[in-house]
């Protein structure tokens, strides 16, 4: 039996519905999309992205100014640059901005430059970081680890939750298995069984579950129908050069066709878009 007595629903408790900016939700019932590259490369790109989706469904924008990679000689991002770049786009076009942290350290520095905190999957247990981010009131999309069980996942959000933040968003993202066909295997189990266990918005990010772009339709209509509140989706206006994260970053395009995909599924699971 789970000890996590804030992330868990209690019998007959509404779903949260946490507050990204004034009046952009993520739980309610239009279903929450949130899209941008892997990493921050520069104004023009950013600015690319926001022009497009600029009057769509999109509710937010992400992109890494920071950047966990598995090397330490690659890319590691554009840093406060690019936080300036995120806050100035954010601006200029109304969008909400979300972008990692990857460090207690950069919590004061980054907090007025981003409107969700992303916590990564490579962070998930990082205990310091999730109590410093519960010391603050941003809201908070916590990726689930990359070979977290869903115990490890709610208790991750516990920490946030149990230092005083409210506004936490779990977001699946694939788990590591034995088949490296896809880049990680998209729990779909993990998303039906967190929308039942806890009442905090669910989202999933099917980019880094699949890892190739042409499998990114199929699994975003699949977590819909599975109940998820919110899709975290990377596209890049020339995917095929995109620093990090390439082989599945969709085109502008791809993501256009892919908001009008996924609508007749949300309607059909009686959400919108
Ligand atoms: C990302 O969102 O670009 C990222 C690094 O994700 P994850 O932590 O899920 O690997
Ligand atoms: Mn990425």
């Amino acid at each position: 039996m789970l000890k996590a007595k804030l992330a868990l629903r209690k019998q007959g408790q509404e779903s949260s519905v946490v507050e990204i900016a004034p009046g952009k939700t993520i739980g309610s019932d239009a279903i929450a999309i949130i899209t941008g590259p892997c990493s921050v490369e520069s104004y023009s790109q950013m600015e690319t992205v926001a022009k497009f989706f600029k009057d769509t469904a999109v509710l937010g924008i992400r992109g890494g100014a920071y950047k966990p990679r598995t090397c330490p000689y690659d890319f590691q991002g554009m840093e406060s640059e690019g936080l300036h770049i995120l806050k100035t786009i954010g601006t200029e076009y109304s969008f909400p901005i979300v972008s990692e942290v990857l460090s207690p350290n950069h919590i004061d520095s980054m907090k007025d430059y981003v409107d969700v905190f992303q916590v990564g999957s490579r962070n998930m247990h990082n205990f310091d970081l999730l109590k410093c981010l519960g010391k603050t009131k941003k809201p908070i999309l916590l990726k689930r680890g990359l070979s977290a069980t869903i115990e490890e996942f709610v208790y991750a959000a516990e920490y946030i939750l149990s230092e005083g933040n409210p506004n936490v968003i779990l977001c699946e993202r694939g788990i590591r298995s034995f088949d490296s066909f896809t880049r990680n295997i998209l729990d779909l189990g993990a998303v039906v069984s967190l929308k039942q266990i806890t009442h905090l918005p669910v989202m999933v990010d099917p980019s880094h579950a699949a890892g190739k772009r042409e499998l990114i339709l199929g699994l975003s209509k699949a977590a819909i129908a599975a109940g998820a509140d919110g899709l975290l989706v990377e596209c890049h206006p020339d995917p095929e050069k995109s620093v990090t994260d390439a082989r599945q970053a969709l085109s502008l395009q791809s993501m256009k066709d892919l908001v009008s995909g996924i609508e007749p599924v949300a309607k059909a699971v009686g959400r919108k878009i």
